[in-house]
């Protein structure tokens, strides 16, 4: 068994919990690629088995900090099956579900989602790489579901020093298909996972959908703007709204924008496909940032704002940065909503604190010299659990304004 040791005074965070071993903690000792090492403190005291990534600057992540735990198949099986059912407990209103959510399940560098009868998996440590047949293997056994497909083509894995792949791990008989549909709420919602962002949908946002679609019907918005919509969902959840209201179908628009032609295509069968009249909505190409300058050049006014924006910091080092770009778009989006009007505004950036996120949208109000209610605080799905132990978990954030 190979040996990691530790620099005096570098054991804390593994003490509480933490699942990451940077390189500076690391006085001597390494491995191959997503071995098991086993990590002791200074003077040779026994802290966890991780494990190791040459490439990267986590030089290793915790398996078990428990001495007698063997990291094996049947190790890697109980983590699997306890992710599985856990999500039982979440009561979560759709066939697209976050099944592994790396870190927080104990499983560091593996994110698994089940779209209906299709598991969509990213391989992003050289630990989880390693193991992936076997954790492929417990998956099927645990799910019942028989297609596999990879999307370990982020930016996570060219750090890990592993090259991207993907494409089908299992299929029974020919089928491929790749676009898929899911239910999430009542709504039925196309996605792509060859093509599609991530593994092809952010499931993510799907309470934070709901909360929309509710906001819609109670205060029967009649003007609506989905920016960064991708495939449209807070679109098809504002207009579901906006049905129940009574406001369509005599009114009721919304506009969703989006720089990714193939995700506004995507939207705009989302949107056919739950039954909305194309009078009601209307597709952008566009960047987002110069679009809402012109609409306030333009005077134009809306109900309701959706402010869902890639991650702009993906690391602490693009904070400042990032923060001047959240500031911004912010500053339109409360110019442009109606007194009384509601700002649904995120950022899923780990990077961006909800303590930050809110003091950049206050003083995106204070430089537009916009008042409002904040009427609620946002997070992840529960499927997209955080847990005590790993508060870089707490990526996805949002607030609900509404304009005085
Ligand atoms: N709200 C969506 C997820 C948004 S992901 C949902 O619920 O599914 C962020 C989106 O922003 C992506 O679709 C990406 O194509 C788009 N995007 C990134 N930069 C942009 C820009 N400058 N202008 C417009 N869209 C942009």
């Amino acid at each position: 068994m190979k040996t990691l040791r530790l620099r005096e005074g570098k054991e804390r965070s593994l003490l509480r919990g933490h699942p990451w071993l940077f390189d500076s903690a690391i006085a001597k000792g390494g491995a191959d690629a997503g071995e098991t090492v086993r990590v002791e403190s200074s003077q040779g005291a026994f802290l966890a088995w991780a494990a190791f990534s040459p490439a990267s600057k986590i030089k290793a992540r915790v398996w078990s900090f428990d001495e007698s735990q063997r990291i094996d198949e049947d190790f890697l099986d109980g983590l699997v099956q306890k992710a599985v059912q856990s999500r039982l407990l979440f009561q979560i209103e759709s066939s697209g579900v976050r099944l592994v959510h790396g870190e927080s399940d104990g499983l560091p560098g593996f994110i698994v989602d089940q779209y209906g009868d299709t598991l969509v998996l990213q391989v992003l440590s050289c630990g989880v790489e390693r193991f992936k047949s076997v954790l492929v293997k417990s998956l099927m056994k645990h799910t019942g579901v028989e297609r596999v497909f990879e999307r370990s083509d982020t930016q996570a894995r060219t750090l890990e020093g592993l090259p991207p792949s993907t494409g089908w791990l299992e299929h029974p008989n020919a089928e491929k298909k790749t676009r898929l549909q899911i239910s999430e709420h009542q709504w039925v919602l196309n996605l792509d996972i060859e093509q599609g962002h991530k593994t092809g949908f952010y499931l993510d946002q799907r309470a934070s959908r709901r909360r929309f679609a509710d906001y819609a019907q109670r205060m029967a918005f009649e003007e609506v703007l989905n920016c960064f919509s991708y495939t449209g969902g807070f679109s098809v959840a504002a207009l579901t709204g906006m049905r129940s209201a009574g406001v369509l179908p005599k009114a009721g628009h919304v506009l969703s924008i989006d720089s990714s032609a193939s995700a506004l295509e995507m939207a705009q069968s989302n949107l056919r496909d739950n039954g909305f009249d194309a009078a009601h909505y209307t597709m952008m190409d566009a960047d987002v940032n110069q679009s809402l300058r012109s609409f306030l050049q333009e005077q134009r006014q809306f109900d309701a704002i959706v402010l869902d924006p890639p991650k702009f910091a993906p690391s602490q080092a693009h904070v400042e940065r990032a923060a001047r770009a959240y500031k911004d778009i912010n500053r339109l989006a409360l110019q442009l909503l109606r007194p009384g009007g509601v700002l649904f505004t995120f950022s899923c950036s780990g990077g961006v604190s909800a303590e930050l996120f809110h003091k950049i949208v206050a003083s995106a109000g204070a430089d537009a010299h916009v008042d409002g209610f904040i009427a609620e605080r946002l997070q992840g799905a529960m499927d997209h659990p955080m847990t005590l132990n790993f508060p870089e978990g707490d990526y996805l954030k949002g607030l609900v304004v509404i304009r005085k």
